[in-house]
């Protein structure tokens, strides 16, 4: 496959070029096509917490420029020579994940956890085992590894599915690994673009759901959401009622001053604590917070192949809805505004215009 017979031999987009710079219209010659890739015309791409880390090198040094965005809704444009599974057309979306090595003697990948395969790329700010660097989806066109691009439920809007390729494989995920099943009370701290959907992913395995937010006015979109209870972490009654009241506790707050100490005061014994944000700070526990209770305390990275599949089919079923406002891909910036004041409700997924 050479460039010129690709769809997007040069792709556009917005790219952060320094650390607190706004983005700017940017193109980049993206990688040659391999025979297992795809290219992809990008429609949808929603605004993940990772990529505000990532513009703002909160989690080390950003390679600038950087097109961010991993939450992509789009529709095949390319396929390479080897690609069996796409044709031109077929609407797909991409999360976090563009490449992994999928090897036999992997010791991720055998397992079916390919995020943590050594080789791993990410969808953008990653490089390739050939040295190229990734973009993301704030741009009009993408190209991943074939097994990095999943069909779509025809149920759902494609633009409200955007959250789900990232947000949604990372609450659901974990909630497998750990056989989170019916009656198990399960907490979600943290509701916003991951915590909403955990919300409504553990209302759908028929756990008792407990909501806990530092925003009381957030206690009604709880509800409707599907949480049986709401913990407003202000309210020290409220707190000190919830003491002991868990299995299952998903982190998904990205706030560095989270008290690790008070969260283990929600669990029961052998209780599991489920961290699925990347704080840009150490987690502080005292040890006899995990000794008293046996707690266990387990981090989740996104989800696998399997796992997004998996996910993608219980969303369908379950009717698991990412609640969204809509922006054009022009505005990015005032999304990233609005992520950054915190008001979001809960995701902002942006649109490239429908004709090009
Ligand atoms: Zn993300
Ligand atoms: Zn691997």
């Amino acid at each position: 496959m050479t460039a010129s017979e690709c769809r997007f031999p040069v792709v556009h987009g917005y790219a952060a070029k320094a650390k607190d710079q706004p983005l700017v219209a940017w193109e980049y010659t993206p990688r040659p096509l391999g025979p297992n890739d795809i290219e992809i015309k990008i429609d949808h791409c929603g605004i993940c917490g990772s990529d505000l880390h990532t513009i703002d090198s909160g989690w080390g040094p950003t390679n600038y420029p950087v097109i961010v965005g991993h939450e992509i809704i789009g529709h095949v444009a390319t396929t390479g020579s080897d690609v069996r599974e796409f044709k031109v057309g077929d609407l797909v979306g991409v999360g976090a994940q563009a490449f992994a090595c999928h090897q036999p003697d992997c010791p991720a990948c055998s397992r079916g956890r390919d995020p943590q395969c050594p080789h791993s790329v990410s969808t953008y700010n990653s490089r390739y085992p050939d040295g190229q660097v990734s973009q993301g989806g704030y741009a009009e066109a993408v190209r991943v590894d074939h097994h990095y691009a999943f069909h779509l439920p025809t149920q759902m809007d494609p633009e409200v599915m955007a959250p789900l390729m990232c947000a949604g494989t990372t609450v659901f995920t974990p909630m497998m690994t750990h056989g989170v099943k019916k009656g198990d009370r399960f907490g979600v701290i943290g509701i916003g673009g991951l915590g909403h959907l955990a919300v409504q992913f553990a209302r759908a395995l028929s756990t008792e759901v407990t909501a806990f937010t530092t925003s009381e006015n957030k206690r009604p979109d709880c509800e409707k959401l599907g949480a049986h209870k709401v913990v407003n972490i202000k309210n020290e009654a409220q707190v000190k009622a919830a003491r002991n009241s868990l299995d299952f506790l998903l982190v998904s707050t990205n706030s560095p001053h989270t008290d690790w100490n008070q969260l283990t005061d929600f669990m029961d014994v052998q209780g599991t604590i489920i961290l699925v944000a990347a704080p840009e700070a150490d987690l502080v526990i005292s040890p006899f917070k995990l000794l008293l209770k046996a707690l266990s305390v387990s981090g989740s990275l996104i989800g696998g192949v399997n796992d997004v599949r998996h996910m993608l089919e219980f969303a369908a079923k379950h009717n698991i809805r990412p609640w969204i406002e809509r922006l054009p891909m022009d505005k990015c910036n005032d999304g990233i505004d609005r992520m950054r004041s915190g008001k979001i409700r809960y995701r902002i997924v942006l649109s490239n215009p429908t004709q090009k």
